[in-house]
């Protein structure tokens, strides 16, 4: 089974001139921007592009997308009596703009800035008292999404890499999904192609523009996948290490992916196949760990602030509930997984 989902894509350099266009076009008179601290210059440009179709401006987007920052967004929204949605920035900007979509209805354009690739999601992730709850509905699902090349310039080489890497995740674990299917794993495959052939060039030299889109472009299909099929054992090591932790979200994926794409390996004969082609190497895991030293990701999760008697508690919390993974979850296995990633320790198939 696939279905697509009816999301309008712009892909290219310089389109967020098309701007008002697609706010007219989605029937907005009175656009609410979203952004973070990062964009204000490239916000207040969209601004003006918006002529008299700019109602407000809200910059306090957060990660992990907290329910108290969206009410105060909220409130913003109706006090401007805004009928659209603007989001300009990463994840954590098109989480609100997606919080807003779903108490409101309104229609949302998205302008990505990073490679996290929920703007073509119908998930949203919200946090309120410590606690991340994840509601999926088209109600999320942004109605445009223009992607420009030129908003990702200035994403700095280490956030670019480990972003990039968020993406691969998204693609490696659409391969092996319960729902997996011939589309998702065609746009996976050119995605993981596209990724790591531009990260690395990226993370070189940022404004090396033909490499900006080859990353965005297979962040673009990632996104795409993560909305398509159902995650594994990854996203869910990275939720549970991110909502425990409070391990920055990008960076938690770049280091993990290697080892849980190791730890399935055994019982994904095809897809490891087909991985080792579009990477061009015998050894996906550990091509994907080459991949992160070459873009200079953190070696383990050590480095980025986990305590090592997490190991256990983070074992515990990810076998507490069911889930789909093509192998099945042993925690002595598991405990082995996360000790080299915390570690920093190359990824290591281990047969069964
Ligand atoms: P983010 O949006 O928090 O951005 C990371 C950092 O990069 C921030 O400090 C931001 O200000 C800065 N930044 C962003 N773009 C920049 C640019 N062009 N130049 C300079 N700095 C820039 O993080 P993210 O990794 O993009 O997204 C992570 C969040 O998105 C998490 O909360 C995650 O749960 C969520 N997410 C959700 C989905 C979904 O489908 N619901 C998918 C992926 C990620």
């Amino acid at each position: 089974m696939y279905e697509g989902l009816p999301t309008r894509v712009l892909f290219g350099a310089g389109t967020r001139s098309a701007v008002r266009e697609e706010a007219l076009r989605l029937g907005m008179s009175r656009v609410l921007v979203l952004s973070g601290p990062a964009h204000q210059a490239f916000a207040l440009q969209l601004v003006s592009a918006l002529g008299d179709l700019y109602a407000g401006i809200y910059d306090g987007a957060r990660m992990h997308t907290p329910v108290d920052v969206t009410e105060q967004a909220l409130a913003l929204l109706r006090e401007l009596r805004a009928d659209g949605i603007l989001a300009i920035g990463g994840g954590s900007t098109t989480g609100l703009g997606k919080a807003l979509a779903l108490r409101t209805d309104l229609p949302q354009i998205v302008l990505p800035t990073t490679y996290a690739g929920s703007e073509m999601t119908p998930i949203l992730g919200e946090t309120q008292a410590g606690l991340k709850t994840t509601v999926r509905s088209l109600k999320v699902l942004p109605e445009t999404v223009i992607y420009d090349v030129d908003l990702t310039m200035d994403l700095p080489a280490g956030l670019s890499g480990v972003s990039g890497m968020n993406a691969v995740a998204h693609a490696v674990e659409a391969l092996y999904a319960r729902e997996a299917n011939p589309i998702v794993t065609a746009l996976a495959l050119e995605s993981i192609g596209s990724l790591a052939h531009a990260l690395p060039a990226v993370c070189a030299n940022p404004r090396d523009t033909v490499a900006r889109a080859g990353a965005l472009y297979g962040a673009w299909l990632a996104g795409i996948c993560l909305g398509s099929v159902g995650m594994a054992l990854h996203h869910k090591l990275c939720h549970t290490l991110g909502g425990t932790f409070d391990l920055p979200h990008a960076q938690t994926h770049a280091v993990v992916l290697p080892h849980a794409l190791a730890y399935n390996a055994p019982a994904i004969p095809e897809v490891m196949a087909r991985l080792c082609a579009v990477l061009g190497a015998d050894d996906a895991p550990l091509a994907l760990y080459e991949l992160n030293t070459a873009i200079g990701a953190p070696k383990g999760l050590r480095e980025l602030g986990m305590p090592e008697d997490g190991i256990d508690r983070c074992v515990e919390l990810a076998t507490a509930n069911p889930y789909w993974n093509p192998q099945p979850l042993d925690r002595m296995r598991l405990r082995a997984l996360l000790a080299r990633a915390y570690a920093g320790a190359a990824p290591s198939i281990d047969p069964i």
